[in-house]
């Protein structure tokens, strides 16, 4: 008997994409890449606004298949990210799989096989989908009475307008979630005089990023790509440059579970707001929820942009907007030039707005009615060889999202094998689903985000994260646990 051949359909081709075109040509499976955008980098393609970088060591940020060590800090900016995926897509010829403009809308189960509906109309077939489509890409814009009437210029955080100039411009950035702390951060260099609207004051980190120095970047460019062993030293020389505060670096266990090393993390973040040297403004922009509850935005400067003269923080609620600029609760006009509505994602929205059907016409709104979910935070009861990468549950608080995809990536082709040996698709059972499920929920108020706090990782009563740490997450995947899994027939003969 041989193998079934396979073509597996990725969709998106930020980090995740990549990392499975790259994965999937290695062993040999014929794959097609859709992406929306002309581009690879997804996140860090389509946010170009100043002041953006990664909060996560670059080290622990990279392509498996990829490694740079000549970064010009540990946090990089998001055009130092887009670049370097941007090289690693040619370098590796992963190019030739991709097509780009071509966005997915429609993937629906046809008995043996998928077929996707893309934006000209047309139909592709696959035998298996990755929907790499992202956690943060769905834009959310605020519905402020009056938002059409702005005179001057609005728009998304995502969708920087290129070659806008915002010096000497009263600039207004609505949130402060990670992209509004760093706009906030970064406008006043450049000339801008910044208001920030806040609704909800954030604890926030407060490191340092010097940049690397000449002979590092020089040792990380020329010569650590040729020996593994000055490789890592120069990760870590990388990693060792920030003033990262140890009680929030040293172990990730308060993230998970109670206990003195919360304590002493917490402490860490009330000690950053001390920065705030005006007793009133650190009064009215302490937060009134557990430090850690939200995502920790990271920032050098964010405490200290808002004491400088140019830069003022109205903390409380939006009533409208007018012609002129933003009118806050307490009537106040704050006349602007432009407002950045930095009002984040829909962070459960993933594959969405594309629809998918999946086993007797059951659609994905239907199976995500209460909320989304999903088996090993990746695959669904219903949807045979339909994988949502870093879906429902994936541990996008606490681990890096490349060193997670890599693991996804691995435990699709071993089902793939399964399809192609057997002539069988997979899709999780209910009753393994509902375990699963079950567990997290068990597990998640012994976290930090179990809190009393809105956070995007909240949907309804339900924390969509993973509560345990990523030597549970790797050991996850170690089997495949075919016992969790319904064998869906292929019509197709394996010949
Ligand atoms: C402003 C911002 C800052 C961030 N900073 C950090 C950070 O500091 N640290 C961190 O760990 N994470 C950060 N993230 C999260 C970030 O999204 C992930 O780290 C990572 O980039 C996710 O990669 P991905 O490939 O899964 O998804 P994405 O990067 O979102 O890529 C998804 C791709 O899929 C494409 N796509 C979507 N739908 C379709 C469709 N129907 N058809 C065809 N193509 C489609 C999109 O065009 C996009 O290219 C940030 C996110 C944002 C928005």
């Amino acid at each position: 008997m041989t193998a079934k051949t396979l073509h597996v359909a990725v969709i998106g081709a930020g980090i995740a994409g990549l990392q499975f075109t790259h994965d999937l040509s290695r062993r040999g499976i014929s794959h097609t890449v859709y992406e929306r955008g002309s581009e690879v980098g997804g996140t860090w393609r389509e946010n170009t606004y100043p002041g953006l970088y990664i909060d996560v060591p670059i080290s622990l940020y990279q392509l498996s298949f990829a490694k740079k060590y000549d970064w010009s800090h540990a946090f990089p900016r998001g055009t130092e990210i887009q670049e370097y995926l941007v090289k690693a897509s040619h370098d590796h010829d992963l190019r030739r799989h991709i097509r780009f403009d071509t966005e997915v809308v429609e993937t629906a189960w046809a008995g043996d096989h998928w077929e996707l509906t893309l934006a000209d109309g047309s139909i592709d077939t696959a035998d298996a989908v990755v929907s790499a489509t992202g956690f943060l890409d769905k834009p959310t814009m605020p519905s402020f009475p009056g938002m059409d009437t702005f005179a001057g210029v609005s728009f998304h955080s995502s969708n920087w307008p290129a070659g806008l100039d915002v010096g000497g411009k009263r600039v207004g950035i609505v949130g402060s979630g990670s992209s509004g702390i760093q706009l906030t951060s970064s406008l006043g260099s450049l000339g801008a005089t910044v208001t920030q609207f806040v609704r909800s004051p954030q604890w926030v980190e407060m490191i340092t990023n010097p940049p690397a120095p000449g002979w590092l970047k020089f040792l990380g460019r020329h010569i650590a790509p040729r020996v593994p062993v000055l490789a890592a030293w120069v990760s870590r020389q990388l990693l060792g440059r920030p003033k990262l505060d140890r009680r929030l670096w040293s172990t990730w266990i308060w993230r998970i579970q109670p206990g003195p090393e919360r304590v002493d993390a917490q402490n860490a973040l009330r000690e950053d707001i001390l920065h705030i040297r005006d007793e009133q403004l650190r009064t009215r922009m302490t937060p009134d929820y557990e430090p850690g509850c939200k995502r920790i935005p990271k920032s050098d400067r964010y405490f200290l942009a808002v004491q400088e003269p140019h830069v003022q923080v109205a903390v409380g609620a939006i009533d409208r907007i007018e012609p002129s600029g933003v009118v806050t609760a307490d009537g106040t006009v704050h006349e602007l030039d432009v407002i950045v509505y930095a009002t984040g994602y829909d962070s459960h929205a993933y594959m969405r707005p594309m629809k998918v059907t999946g086993l007797q016409g059951r659609t994905i709104e239907q199976a995500w009615a209460g909320g989304p979910y999903a088996y090993r935070c990746m695959s669904v009861p219903d949807f045979p060889n339909f994988w949502v990468i870093n879906g429902p549950f994936a541990p996008v608080a606490n681990i890096s999202p490349t060193v997670c995809v890599v693991d996804q990536s691995d435990y699709v082709c071993r089902l793939l094998a399964l399809t192609a040996e057997q002539g069988v698709a997979t899709a999780p059972t209910a009753a393994a689903t509902e375990r699963f499920v079950a567990a997290i929920d068990e597990a998640m108020p012994n976290t930090i985000w179990a809190g009393d706090c809105d956070s995007w990782y909240r949907s309804g009563d339900r924390i969509i994260l993973w509560p345990w740490d990523e030597t549970t997450y790797h050991a996850m995947f170690a089997e495949l646990g075919i016992e969790d899994l319904e064998l869906v027939p292929l019509t197709v003969a394996v010949s």
